[in-house]
């Protein structure tokens, strides 16, 4: 919880981010509901009474509640503290079954060897998600085919004018003339392995001679699979496995010239792409048009873009994208692994969000509002209360859940909010209850923290860029200058290290176009949006550990501003950038060796999923310009040392101080 410029409270809701949060795990405390409100019971020092009759007294609505006699209270259980989190089964709605289904899109337009480690890793069944498969193939000529369970085949061309006009227009009718979708579903995971098994590649390996970009009809591949998906009960994932971007038909992105490179940051700015609208306005279409209980999931084998921009509309239901350069890369495979377990074990299915306040904080946004959320009650005259319905519910990684708020505060010092958060996990119903009072810290510029208004502002920005249309970064530029302004004129105590991670979030990649194309832009943004706020945090300014190190490696590490005097550090180094993960050394040794054995264990955690890029590097290498590049450089010439367009950290300050 961090209190901003301007008598608002950004609190970020990080329901199982815990270590020891086991959220399936069934606990003894006792769910009690207020009479009057839907809060529940949580504080001891709010019973009074004798021991023949006891009462609590709602925070929320002011009401009594019976308690009953001394033996109920020894009942409860409830540990004697001022936060309580239950995680309990809930007995209602017990009938919310929902079957499990995969639709697998796979690009065929990829030449032998990537397609061969692609059905090797498909085809061991452990390797699979649990439930029902389709398959959906896209093959040369701008035809795409399901694959049916008989071993038949349905093939659409995107080239025949009438279907590319069905898809243009969503309409799903059309299609459903052609095709039983019973029939597509595979039921057993052998039989799907053995369809896998009998792919074929239809491209050779690509060369620079090649002249010509494969008709890829991606955008008709998408619109079959969500056809295919069921509409009651079910959860699906459209797994999309691509190799290149959709050169044809609704959705295309780039020419099947091959000189004329697809879209960049100047084509966008400049609106020289003739794609880009057109492409962008499908894909949203098609994601309102698409049901809640559809995720999309992609894994990318390639070099270049494939067309992340135009297709971020459906990203905001998907947890996982993962780039990589090839499906023989280690990153596929492991990725592939911790998103299988993740599907099987780890995700859970959201259902409603309640937020209660008492009467002297109000709230007033929450970042995820137009993604996932649908208001189904607004404020009940009497008390503070929200609900919300999510309108897009799976979470793969619910370790990266995350629900930033905002709070208004009108009056009082001793406040109460209270997250009721229902949610489904193997069609068990859970409630998750997490109380926080506390007490309004005076003077309010005590109560900032910048470790949760940097995460908070990501998140914003992060949301902006996925949602808008419109491809523009300047604008937020602008608006961060004048938030760090509001924050330097209201908190006059910023310290020079609340600045100095300012400085790097002002640098940051989600604000700054260049050295990125617009995909990795995008995929930044998926990432920023879908993290913890430490991951976001160490996005900006990564967190470093020394070896030898003195603080305990489990104990919290604080998170040091990276001046530009680490350049020269001669220790071996471990470096959590968020996206990326590195070690760093002069010479090999064994503390080389404990920094890098701490690398792979966060790399190779299901929580750290997706999975960060990992670099070992030596100082002065040409990978060491990943951490050159967080470095701050204090002065103008320490700018010309790490080779940064940045202005210098002291030209930030005088800006700000202005
Ligand atoms: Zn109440």
């Amino acid at each position: 919880m961090s209190y901003d410029s301007s008598k608002n409270i950004h609190c970020i809701f990080q329901p199982f981010i815990k270590e020891e949060d086991d959220f399936i795990e069934k606990t003894s405390f006792a769910i009690i509901k207020c009479e009057n409100c839907s809060s529940t019971f949580h504080n001891f020092q709010n019973i009074e009474g004798t021991s023949h009759q006891y009462n609590w007294v709602c925070e929320f609505c002011q009401s009594k509640n019976s308690i009953g006699t001394e033996a109920k209270l020894q009942d409860l259980n409830l540990p004697n503290s001022y936060t309580a989190e239950l995680v309990s089964r809930s007995k209602t709605n017990s009938t919310h079954i929902r079957e499990k289904r995969s639709i697998f899109v796979i690009d065929c337009l990829t030449n032998e060897i990537e397609l061969e480690t692609l059905k090797l890793v498909l085809n061991n069944p452990e390797a699979l998600p649990e439930g029902k498969y389709a398959l959906i193939t896209i093959e040369p000529k701008g035809n795409v085919v399901i694959n049916l369970s008989s071993g038949k085949t349905v093939p659409f061309s995107i080239e025949q004018s009438k279907i590319e006009k069905a898809v243009k227009n969503l309409d799903d009718e059309f299609f459903l003339k052609h095709i039983t979708v019973g029939a597509a579903w595979f039921d057993s995971k052998i039989t799907f392995t053995r369809k896998i098994k009998t792919l074929k590649p239809f491209a050779k390996k690509e060369t620079a001679r090649a002249k010509k970009r494969p008709k890829r009809a991606t955008g008709l591949a998408l619109f079959l699979a969500s056809v295919l998906s069921p509409h009651k009960n079910c959860n699906t994932h459209i797994m999309s496995f691509l190799s290149g971007p959709c050169t044809i038909g609704p959705g295309k992105v780039a020419s099947t010239d091959i000189k004329k490179p697809i879209r960049s940051h100047d084509q966008l700015d400049s609106g020289r792409d003739k794609y880009f609208i057109k492409t962008t306005t499908f894909y949203e279409e098609f994601n309102a048009y698409c049901l809640d209980n559809i995720c999309f999931d992609f894994f990318i084998s390639s070099l270049d873009q494939t067309g992340l921009l135009e297709w971020k509309s459906l990203l905001t239901s998907s947890m996982s994208i993962t780039q990589f350069d090839s499906f023989n890369d280690e990153k596929f495979t492991e990725s592939w692994r911790n998103y299988i377990k993740l599907r099987n074990e780890f995700a859970l299915e959201l259902a409603s969000l309640k937020i209660l306040s008492t009467s002297g904080i109000v709230f007033k946004n929450n970042l995820i509002a137009d993604i996932k959320f649908q208001p189904t009650k607004t404020k009940n005259e009497r008390i503070n209360e929200m609900k919300w319905k999510f309108n897009k519910p799976l979470v793969l990684n619910p370790k990266n859940f995350v629900i930033p708020c905002e709070f208004e505060v009108h009056s009082g010092t001793l406040q109460t909010i209270q997250f009721q958060l229902h949610y489904y996990k193997d069609d068990q119903s859970y409630i998750k209850i997490v109380t926080i009072p506390f007490k309004l810290i005076q003077p309010w510029k005590n109560g900032f923290h910048i470790e949760i208004e940097i995460p908070f502002l990501l998140k914003k920005f992060a949301q902006q860029i996925l949602l808008k249309t419109i491809y523009d970064t300047s604008t937020m530029s602008e608006y961060l200058a004048a938030e760090i302004d509001m924050y330097e004129k209201n908190l006059p105590t910023l310290s020079d290290r609340d600045l100095k991670l300012f400085y790097q979030l002002q640098r940051s990649t989600i604000l700054l176009k260049r050295n990125t194309s617009p995909d990795e832009h995008i995929l930044l943004a998926h990432y920023l949006y879908n993290s913890s706020t430490s991951n976001c945090l160490f996005t900006c300014n990564p967190l470093m550990i020394k070896f030898p190190n003195d603080k305990s490696i489990k104990g919290k590490t604080d998170l040091i501003p990276l001046d530009a005097r680490f350049a020269t550090d001669s220790h071996s180094l471990f470096v959590d950038g968020g996206v990326f993960i590195m070690v760093r050394y002069t010479e090999e040794t064994d503390d080389t060796v404990k920094a890098k054995d701490m690398a792979m264990t966060i790399i190779k955690s299901v929580e750290r999923y997706p999975k960060p890029r990992f670099i070992y590097t030596m100082v002065g290498k040409s990978q060491d310009r990943f951490f050159k590049s967080k470095l701050i450089p204090l002065t103008e010439e320490e700018s010309v040392e790490l080779g940064t367009q940045d202005l210098p950290f002291e030209k930030f300050t005088q800006h700000v101080h202005k």
